[in-house]
């Protein structure tokens, strides 16, 4: 199989042209530095993404808060991550970096708030 990767470890964006067999690169063109090798491996083998998403607030200035994972995830647990991020809802206040779910999915992956949400003020108050 032959594949093109933009390589996104550095500015330089390497084009990757790649050819391989299941895990097995037969042949890799345009990779200016070892990392980009090691990015198309990973990428043919068990790519990783950052997920993002948000999350429900209760009782805060704002109903929505940012997260994301604390560390890049394999890509396919990115729609699993989703829908059960559709399903947390946490009260405020919150602080930036707080955990909010961990251990996701059984494979130590946390979700953490990306902004601060104060508690809302009452009116009477
Ligand atoms: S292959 Fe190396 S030089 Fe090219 S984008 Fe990737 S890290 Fe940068």
């Amino acid at each position: 199989m032959e594949k093109e990767f933009v390589c996104i470890i550095c500015p330089n964006g390497c084009l990757i042209k790649v050819e391989y067999e299941g895990t097995n690169i037969n042949n890799i063109k345009g990779d200016e530095c070892s990392e980009g090798k090691d990015y198309v491996k990973n990428e043919i083998t068990n790519p990783l993404r950052v997920f993002t998403g948000s999350i429900l607030v209760e009782n805060g200035d704002f109903s929505l808060i940012s997260v994301k994972t604390h560390v890049p995830i394999p890509k396919k647990y990115i729609k699993k991550i989703g829908e059960i991020t559709r399903r947390i809802k946490v009260d405020a206040p919150i602080e930036i970096g707080q955990v909010v779910a961990s251990n996701l999915l059984n494979e130590n992956i946390d979700l953490i708030v990306t902004r601060k949400i104060e508690k809302k003020k009452s009116l009477s108050s």
